[in-house]
């Protein structure tokens, strides 16, 4: 499933394609992927220009000029990819790929949704909607953002008894931290996942947000590098896996202390951790 820093990837991937060129056209080849995708508004879009290209969460917002500054919201679900191609203006249009449900026309880039499982969304708002958007909401802050530091941390485990691995994986409190990331942070920070939340001291949570922002970054800067004049999210997130030092790592030693990595199961995921060096 795309994460946080797959997302990321395919934002600064496309944003140079797309900011500047204008919409020419939009073709749904269905009517809905998780949920209905909104034809009128989608027409609506056609013969704007793209201004940025940002992400909130895992959601990408591509951002429109013109009356009500209209924002596409696009989610990659379980096994989505959005796709950017160099085209050219005067050749046929590019052929239908399997599984392709919507795609975007910039007159020499288009974008393509491609999502086999049909988890992803898209779906428009206007600017001034957004932030009470039924998707976005009631999102906490970017864990890569300013909001986001020790005092922040420190602030919302207080009084909390849930496990620190599930409080950092709630996006209420906290956006885009899925389980690899968890366990990886918590290793890294030498914090037990199972902890209660409000057991962690005030230096543990500096730890903790560090590492959190640590592994988002090196994760993205891992996936930002495979780019060229097409982009997309690798079909798993396999790019990352030689970055991972406690994730997936059951039976082998330690990279800090040699000792067994474990694994447990909490609410139906698996947690890897270091009984040696994790308190
Ligand atoms: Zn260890």
């Amino acid at each position: 499933m795309p994460e946080l820093p797959e997302v990321e990837t395919v934002r600064t991937g496309a944003e140079p394609h797309l900011v500047g060129r204008r919409l020419h056209a939009v073709e749904l080849m269905r009517e809905d992927l998780r949920w209905p995708m909104p034809r009128a508004a989608l027409e609506d879009l056609k013969g704007r220009r793209c201004v940025a290209v940002d992400r909130r969460s895992k959601y990408l917002l591509l951002r429109f000029d013109g009356p009500g500054q209209p924002v596409a919201l696009v989610h990659l679900g379980m096994t989505g990819r959005m796709l950017v191609e160099v085209t050219s203006r005067t050749a046929a249009r590019p052929e239908l790929r399997k599984h392709e449900h919507w795609r975007m026309d910039f007159g020499d880039r288009l974008v393509r949704f491609v999502d086999p499982r049909r988890f992803g969304a898209l779906d428009v708002a206007t600017t001034d909607e957004l932030p009470t958007h039924p998707l976005l909401g009631r999102l906490g802050p970017e864990p890569l953002g300013p909001e986001f530091d020790d005092a922040f941390l420190h602030r919302a485990t207080r009084g909390r008894k849930v496990a620190i691995k599930q409080l950092l994986m709630d996006a209420k409190v906290l956006v885009g931290v899925g389980n690899i990331y968890a366990s990886e942070a918590c290793w890294r920070a030498g914090v037990r996942p199972r902890r209660a939340a409000r057991s962690l001291t005030r230096a543990e949570c500096a730890a903790l947000a560090t590492a959190v922002r640590k592994v988002l970054r090196e994760a993205i800067a891992a996936g930002g590098t495979s780019f060229r004049d097409y982009v997309g999210v690798a079909e798993d997130a396999g790019y990352f896996a030689r970055e991972l030092r406690v994730y997936e790592r059951e039976g082998a030693p330690c990279r800090r202390c040699g000792a067994i990595v474990r694994r447990t199961t909490d609410a139906g995921r698996s947690t890897y951790w270091c009984a040696g060096c994790q308190r």
